[in-house]
Formats: C-alpha cells, sequence, structure tokens
C-alpha cells in the first residue's frame, strides 16, 4: 500500500488560463471526481477552490470528533480500481484528518491539482448568449470562458452565520464547527459552550468533554443519535464488501441509499410479531448504522410504526442518562424519528453523566445575548472562553445561489429560485444552458452516499458530453416542463413520507425567510440511477439539446 506521505504533493496552477472547456467549481470529493473524469474525454479543464487543498465538506469540517457517519469502505471513490486496492482505511467510520489525507492521495495520485487554482473564490459566472460561453470571474479579478460549467460545492458548505446580539463584543472565542479554524482550538481546562445540537455537535461534545473544564450544551431541538460502535470493520462487512470491491461497489448504486444494512428489509412492522419487533429493535441498536431506521420498512411513512421505534430509542436514552430530568430533556418530541438525519455517535448520551457537562434546554430557559464574558438566558449568565456554534447551514441553494450565477436574459440563479429550487434531476435549470450542478436541490445526494451520488451525476455529465459531440450539439438545457414536473414528482414523493413534518434543512425551514419545501429526492438512488439512465436513452429527454449561432456559423 502506498501511503499519503509516500506521494509528493503534487502541485496547483497559478494562472488562470483564458478560456476551458470546462470549468468546475470546487475541489471536494466531487470536484475532483469531475476533474478526473473529464479529463479522460480530453476536455481543457480548470478548477477553483476557496480552500487551500482539496477536501471540501472535509477540508471545512475539521472540529474535534468530525468522522463520517457513513463506513468509510462505503464512502470512497469507485472509479479507480487501483485506488480501490491501494487505500486502506483505518477504521470503521474515519477520521476528518484520515479523509482528508485520503483525498489529498487521491489528488496526487491523479495528479489532480494541476488544473485547480486554490484560495479562489468564485464571484460571479454569466452566460453570454450570443457567444454561447460561460465567463467565470473570480474574487482576485481573473476570468475564464468555458462552454460547460460544473459546480461542485456541496450541499451543506455554507454555514449558519451566529446571529446572536452581543457577539461582537465576546472577549473569548468563537468558532464555527462548519469552519473550523485551521490552526486548531484550544479547549482543555476552558469553561466552553456549544451551541446546537445536530451531527456537528453530537460528534463534537463528547470530545470537548473530555479535556473542558466545564462544557454547557444549549439544545433547541433534542435529536435521534445512535451509538456509532467504531473500531476495525466487523468481519461480516470485510467478507460483504472486499470479495470483489469494485462490483460492491457498483452494486451500492442500485441500493436505495447507496448503503446496505444488516437489517434493512421490504417488510413493514405489522408483518413482524410483537416479540419480533423488540427483538428488531434491539438486534439495530446493537448493530448501529441506520439499522434502527431500516429494520421495518414503513419507519419514516407509517406514524405508528415511528412512534414504537422512537419510544424503545427513548427508552435507551433513560437506561443511559443517570438524570432522568437531563434525559427527558435529551429524549426528540415534536417529529418523527429519522425524518431529520439520524446521527451516529460516539459516547453522546453518556457524556451527560459527566461531572463537567450540563444541558441547557433553550426552550426553557431561552438565550438573551452573548456578553463579553459568556451567554446569557433568561435566568442567568454562563461565563465561557470558548463558545461553538454547531448551528447548520444554509443547506442545498446556499452553496449555488452564493457563485453570483446569471443566466439567460441576465436572470440570476437566485432570482430563479427566490420561490424554492427547480432543478431538473437536481442537475440543471432552465435558462442555464451548459451548466450542471452536481448534486443541486431535488437530487438523491444528501439521502444517500454522496462519493457514490456525486461520481454518477459526473459519469452521467460525461456521457452526455461525450453524446452532444457525437451528434454536432454544444448546447443543453433543461426545459420548463420537465423541471416542472420534476419538481411536482420530487414533492409528491416526499409528501407520501413524514420528512415534511419536521422542522429540518431537509425542509429549508433552519433559515430564516427560506420557502418551505423538501430539498432532495426521496426515492431512492436506485429509482435516481434508473431515472437518469432512461432519460439517456431517450435522447436525453426533458432537455433541449442544440446548435448554438456561433457553432452553425464556424
Ligand atoms: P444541523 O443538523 O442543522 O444542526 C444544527 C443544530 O443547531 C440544531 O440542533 C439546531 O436546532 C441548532 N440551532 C440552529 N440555529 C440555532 C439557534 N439560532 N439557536 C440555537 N440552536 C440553533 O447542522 P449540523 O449538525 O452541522 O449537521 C448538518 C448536516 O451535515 C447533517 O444532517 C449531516 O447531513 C451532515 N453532517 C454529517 C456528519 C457526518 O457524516 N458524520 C457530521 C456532521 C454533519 P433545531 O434542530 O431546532 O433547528
Amino acid at each position: 500500500m502506498t501511503t499519503a506521505a509516500q506521494l509528493q504533493r503534487s502541485s496547483s496552477a497559478s494562472e488562470v488560463p483564458p478560456h476551458a472547456d470546462v470549468v468546475v467549481i470546487g475541489a471536494g470529493f466531487g470536484g475532483m471526481s469531475a476533474l478526473y473524469r473529464f479529463r479522460q474525454l480530453g476536455l481543457s479543464l480548470f478548477g477553483f477552490e476557496q480552500g487551500t487543498d482539496v477536501g471540501g465538506t472535509w477540508y471545512w469540517n475539521r472540529y474535534p470528533g468530525a468522522r463520517c457517519d457513513v463506513e468509510s469502505v462505503d464512502y470512497c471513490y469507485s472509479f479507480s480500481r487501483e485506488l480501490l486496492g491501494e487505500w486502506q482505511w483505518s477504521e470503521r467510520f474515519s477520521t476528518q484528518p484520515e479523509i482528508l489525507d485520503y483525498a489529498g492521495y487521491v489528488a496526487d495520485r491523479f495528479d489532480l491539482r494541476r488544473d485547480i487554482k486554490f484560495e479562489t473564490k468564485v464571484v460571479s459566472s454569466r452566460y453570454d448568449e450570443a457567444a454561447n460561453l460561460w465567463t467565470v470571474t473570480t474574487d482576485k479579478g481573473e476570468s475564464i470562458t468555458c462552454q460547460y460549467l460544473v459546480t461542485t460545492v456541496g450541499c451543506l458548505s455554507v454555514p449558519k452565520d451566529p446571529e446572536f446580539e452581543g457577539l461582537e463584543n465576546f472577549k473569548g472565542e468563537w468558532v464555527q464547527t462548519g469552519a473550523w479554524p485551521k490552526q486548531g482550538v484550544d479547549w482543555a481546562g476552558k469553561n466552553v459552550i456549544v451551541v446546537g445540537t445536530g451531527s456537528s455537535a453530537i460528534q463534537t461534545i463528547p470530545e470537548v468533554a473530555k479535556t473542558a473544564g466545564h462544557l454547557s450544551v444549549f439544545q433547541r431541538t433534542a435529536n435521534y443519535t445512535v451509538p456509532a460502535y467504531n473500531g476495525p470493520l466487523p468481519d461480516h462487512r470485510r467478507e460483504e464488501v472486499f470479495a470483489d470491491y469494485p462490483a460492491y461497489l457498483e452494486m451500492l448504486k442500485h441500493t436505495r441509499g447507496g448503503q446496505t444494512f444488516e437489517l434493512g428489509t421490504d417488510l413493514s412492522a405489522a408483518d413482524f410479531s410483537h416479540e419480533e419487533q423488540r427483538e428488531r429493535l434491539e438486534q439495530a441498536w446493537q448493530l448501529g448504522r441506520w439499522n434502527l431506521q431500516s429494520c421495518f420498512r414503513d419507519i419514516t411513512i407509517n406514524e405508528n410504526t415511528n412512534r414504537m421505534v422512537a419510544d424503545f430509542f427513548a427508552a435507551k436514552v433513560r437506561e443511559t442518562v443517570k438524570d432522568p430530568a437531563t434525559a427527558e430533556k435529551l429524549i426528540p418530541s415534536g417529529y418523527p424519528l429519522g425524518t431529520k438525519r439520524l446521527c451516529l455517535d460516539s459516547d453522546y448520551f453518556e457524556t451527560f453523566n459527566r461531572d463537567n457537562v450540563d444541558l441547557i434546554d433553550i426552550n426553557e430557559e431561552p438565550i438573551v445575548r452573548i456578553t463579553e464574558s459568556g451567554l446569557q438566558t433568561d435566568k442567568q449568565e454562563y461565563p465561557a472562553d470558548l463558545i461553538i456554534f454547531a448551528i447548520g447551514f444554509d443547506a442545498m441553494t446556499g452553496p449555488l445561489v452564493n457563485l453570483g450565477i446569471e443566466g439567460r436574459g441576465g436572470q440570476s440563479l437566485k432570482q430563479a429560485w427566490q420561490d424554492g429550487p427547480e432543478c431538473y434531476l437536481g442537475i440543471a435549470a432552465p435558462g442555464f444552458p451548459n451548466l450542471f450542478m452536481v448534486n443541486g436541490p431535488s437530487s438523491v445526494s444528501v439521502l444517500s452516499n454522496m462519493i457514490l451520488t456525486l461520481e454518477h451525476h459526473i459519469d452521467w455529465i460525461a456521457d452526455c458530453i461525450e453524446a452532444m459531440r457525437g451528434k454536432g450539439r454544444d448546447t443543453i438545457e433543461a426545459r420548463d416542463d420537465a423541471t416542472h414536473e420534476w419538481a411536482a414528482h420530487t414533492e409528491m414523493v416526499a409528501n407520501r413520507t413524514l420528512f415534511p413534518k419536521a422542522n429540518s434543512w431537509y425542509m429549508g425551514a433552519n433559515v430564516e425567510g427560506k420557502p418551505r419545501m423538501f430539498l432532495a429526492y426521496i426515492g431512492g438512488f436506485d429509482n435516481y440511477v434508473a431515472k437518469f439512465d432512461a432519460v439517456a436513452a431517450n435522447d436525453f429527454e426533458g432537455f433541449d439539446l442544440t446548435t448554438s449561432k456561433v457553432e452553425e456559423r464556424a
């Protein structure tokens, strides 16, 4: 096995060329995959990345305890058999530093950095109808034209600003999990406050509690979280994965969520006896991952089944957390289990048994303001040397509307989506020709295994560009009717589930003023892939493929 340290760091681009066939924005896992795949087509390429290196989500989210909640053998690139043979994960759910090492290894291994300009933010991307070209401009004042613009900017890459009164006067340090300082943060022996109890906080809290002087956790909504049981990959999974690794990853593209679960089933809770139901739930708890959400087919569609599983969950919290009042605060209510992303944790509930940790429910004790020396609620002031905001992201649309994209007639993506995003297949929008948004709104992305879903999009885009060239076409644009239909379909599928009942980021409910709608496709990765296959086989149904006047004149 070659290690990341054995490969020399490949050098990155310093000059921006005047033109490339494809410009890729973002050098996370999507951007790297795009550069690799489009190079194979012989296209000229250029990429921009705000960070100093590759990694995307795993570059920015350096908070303590950050790990992937999908097993690393599943959450990895499938595009190269050699790479699959070379890289070995040291743990079942890899840490952020190891995933970042992997990203760096891939960049070196395939010399991807040579086409990427780092520390560069794209500030506008304008479509010129007469020339049938996009012009991408950066914060350094550079610009480049391209025929195809591909965004790989992530679904959860714009952290919400902590808009708390008085924060500007706080004399201590404050940080955000989603933009954790690269130089690190020291919390040993300090009074620390964590605001938020989503996936990021649930991973941060146990780590910080180990060495903080005191940790106060401010919770607005209790969350469902199951033990990750991190460690070496269990034997039964080793056998399943490594018997034929490439075939295994290919198989995952034909599953609902880009992963398999030991207790995954097509049977509903009612198909099991009461005793069998208890046994399955207990087994699911012991197996970890999303088995608890997968052990009955109808958990996220049937309220009774959901309540039964939620009651089982509540009993586990009561068993674990010693102080009954704290346990009750930690038991979620008011939304169904699984309709906010089920978190995976390491000793989250156990952490509230520590003497140096307390939990404040801000519904009972609202935050009034941040003071110079801590956080003031309507009852008391909590002193703090460090405040960690783990308050989430402007998900799905935030990263895209921030790119200053302007399509036909100068219409901005922000305007086009002001009443909610309509994005055909989660990849393209009418009025924005030759723009491909990898894992855009209404894509399966966040409800599946992200790396496999973005590889799927990129392969499809590459095949599409190749097919267009074969047909002598140079312009592709999503049709209005197909886009409305896809939006209606994604909404209809979501409305068959309990997901719309939660005030989640899936619903855009975590950002004030954001239109409330389900922002992803919940019909399954398998059905999603089948839809893309059908669209391609049917002469790119739902898209207009044309030849621009510029090409005709040439
Ligand atoms: P999140 O799930 O949106 O959680 C944000 C938390 O902050 C929630 O508890 C929220 O409460 C709270 N909050 C927001 N605004 C607040 C305010 N003004 N005052 C007090 N509390 C406030 O964000 P996240 O934890 O960063 O996770 C987002 C997503 O990123 C996850 O669902 C997951 O998809 C991904 N993620 C994955 C991993 C992994 O792979 N291991 C790790 C981290 C994140 P409410 O619930 O009441 O809004």
